[in-house]
């Protein structure tokens, strides 16, 4: 058991050069640098960090969360500059990506240096590189003055932190400090493009879209291991091969016209309600009110797909503080940010996916 200390800070008051704020960053800095383990937020999700150039502050991070020790973690830079002594080499197009959508939530895979320690690569001889733009995760990296390994600070199995309060719940009593420092506003976790092949592949979607990549970069191809339809082939990232996200409720997606996936899930409902179980539903603002039966909760208006990705991972973990035993929720449209979100909800639905018609 560790004594967690939570610490506050206010990221606008952050950004403005307030002492005490910096004073906060400053403390929890020394707390990396002698090897221990801070959570803190990013734009993305929260993290949880620690010296990414030491063996033994990382193995802290795999015992905190739970996480299988075949998971490569993330190093969180703050800096372009910081990139080149961790890396082999930095391809043309990784320039191009990184002053293009950095800081921001695209990470970067590149063949790893002589310096980045195997606990990070999980044995893999590449690295994955992010700078996020969050001011209190930006200010952390500085302070510490090394590159933070940083993977979502959750424990494994559980959906990602994007509030203070997911952090407390998960991993309280597990580490050194956890800053509270608001929500992340992207919801998701970054996007995780391999650069190492021509084209780059995209391993994991999130918040930086293929249609953005591809304004940048001409080509970028997925994983096909991340498509419902091939579920025999092992992911390239070995982070999603790993039934995140995974609520204790059964997840059942239902996909089509807005009239027959409504009709559908009612439906569905009803016949669970008739068995005695507990049904609940992800809806829209615009067909909440359509809903004859279960817990129903809205994740966000259908044309504001950031307010959705924002919402998704607290839904989630809403459906585990209740009784409900089966998730109906709708599809969504799988253009720009809706791929990332869908991504995640077939992973927690374990690719479990109604054509309603
Ligand atoms: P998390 O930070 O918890 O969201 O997880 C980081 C994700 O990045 C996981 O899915 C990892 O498998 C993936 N990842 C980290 N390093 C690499 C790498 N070198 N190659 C491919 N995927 C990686
Ligand atoms: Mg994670």
């Amino acid at each position: 058991m560790i004594n967690t200390k939570i610490i506050e800070i206010d990221p606008s008051k952050l950004e403005e050069g307030n002492l005490e704020e910096e004073a906060k960053i400053k403390e929890c800095s020394e707390i990396i640098k002698k090897g221990g383990t801070v959570a803190f937020p990013t734009e993305t999700v929260y993290g949880l960090g620690a010296n990414g150039l030491d063996p033994f502050s990382i193995k802290k991070i795999y015992e905190a969360k739970g996480r299988p020790s075949d998971n490569p973690l993330i190093l969180h830079v703050a800096s372009i500059d910081e990139v080149k002594p961790l890396v082999k080499e930095i391809p043309e197009v990784g320039f191009k990506l990184m002053k293009t959508f950095w800081p921001g939530p695209l990470t970067l895979v590149m063949e790893k240096s002589e310096v980045i320690p195997r606990e990070i690569t999980a044995g893999l001889d590449t690295v994955a590189i992010r700078m996020p733009e969050h001011p209190i995760a930006r200010g952390l990296i500085e302070a510490s003055g090394v590159p933070i390994a940083a993977p979502s600070a959750n424990r494994s199995g559980k959906p990602s932190p994007t509030k203070a309060e997911h952090v407390i719940e998960d991993l309280s009593a597990r580490v050194d400090a956890i800053i509270s420092g608001g929500s992340s506003n992207v919801g998701l976790e970054s996007t995780v493009l391999d650069i190492t092949v021509e084209p780059p592949v995209i391993l994991r979607p999130g918040g930086i879209t293929k249609e953005m990549l591809e304004q940048v970069i001409a080509v970028v191809s997925t994983d096909p291991a991340l498509e419902k339809d091939h579920q025999d082939l092992v992911p390239r990232s070995p982070g999603m091969k790993y039934t995140h996200y995974a609520p204790k409720a059964d997840v059942v997606i239902v996909k089509g016209s807005d009239e027959g996936v409504i009709a559908k899930i009612n439906g569905l409902v009803a016949e669970l309600t008739a068995e005695g179980k507990n049904a609940g539903i992800i809806s829209t603002e615009e067909t909440k009110a359509q809903y004859s039966g279960g817990l129903v909760k809205s994740i966000g208006r259908r044309n504001d797909v950031n307010e959705i990705a924002s919402n998704l991972f607290t839904i989630l973990r809403e459906f585990d503080e209740t009784n409900v035993e089966v998730i109906f929720t709708e599809a969504i449209e799988e253009t720009g940010l809706g791929k990332a979100i869908m991504n995640r909800l077939l992973k927690a639905a374990g690719y479990r996916l109604i054509e309603a018609i």
